[in-house]
């Protein structure tokens, strides 16, 4: 038995069965609670990279799903501001519940639709966009909010959402990075790579 603390030295789990968390960003998506809306871990891992945290930064975390991205922002350092806008009402309730869990109880969540739900939020250093990249208006709110110096990091499964960062990068500049991840798993009594949908990831400073 033994108490695990996380980086804001809340107890994140106590007694049988509980696990210390790893200081690095990218934690198994098993300690989230997720309903198969999650950015992997090695594709989280990479968003944290790019959104490049720094002490007391407040991030925007759009369509934060299960809230892992702005949920292993907060767990950077105790200074950590971030506000994750989630227009599912059950996701939204689960951000909460996870943020709970990993003892960041500071995230704010926005239940709501962007791009109107980010109306009045205070002025982002960084934000992620995750899910309504494609909605009318939601790229353009996101890039006029963000603060001059700050980072803008978007993600795209879909093709539309690609088509969508491929234009802003034609605009705007910045970095496209495309992630190609393969687990290895059964494949009869022998082991393959299963590959995951690959990820298109638009990073861009203001
Ligand atoms: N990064 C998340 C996964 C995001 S899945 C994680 O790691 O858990 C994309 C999410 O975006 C979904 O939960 C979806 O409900 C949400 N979403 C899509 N369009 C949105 C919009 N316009 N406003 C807010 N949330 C949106």
């Amino acid at each position: 038995v033994f108490h695990a603390l996380n980086v804001c030295g809340v107890e994140v789990a106590a007694g049988e069965g509980a696990r210390i968390l790893p200081l690095a960003s990218g934690l198994d998506d098993a300690l989230f609670e997720h309903d198969g809306q999650i950015t992997k871990r090695e594709i989280r891992a990479l968003t944290l990279s790019a959104l490049a945290p720094r002490k007391g930064e407040l991030l925007w975390d759009i369509g934060g799903g299960s809230g892992s991205i702005g949920i292993e922002w907060m767990l950077r350092d105790p200074a950590m501001r971030a506000i994750a806008i989630e227009q599912a009402p059950d996701r939204a309730a689960r951000i909460g519940r996870n943020a709970a869990m990993f003892g960041v109880p500071g995230l704010a969540v926005v239940e709501g639709q962007a791009p109107q739900a980010l109306a009045g939020l205070a002025a982002p250093d960084a934000i992620f966009i995750g899910g309504g990249g494609s909605e009318e208006g939601v790229m353009d709110a996101a890039i006029a909010a963000l603060r001059p110096g700050g980072r803008l990091v978007a993600n795209a499964v879909t093709i539309e959402m690609e088509a969508v960062l491929l234009a802003q990068h034609a605009r705007l500049g910045g970095t496209l990075v495309r992630i190609d991840i393969a687990r290895a798993g059964p494949v009869g009594s022998m082991t393959g790579w299963r590959p995951a949908m690959p990820v298109t990831q638009w990073s861009w400073v203001k």
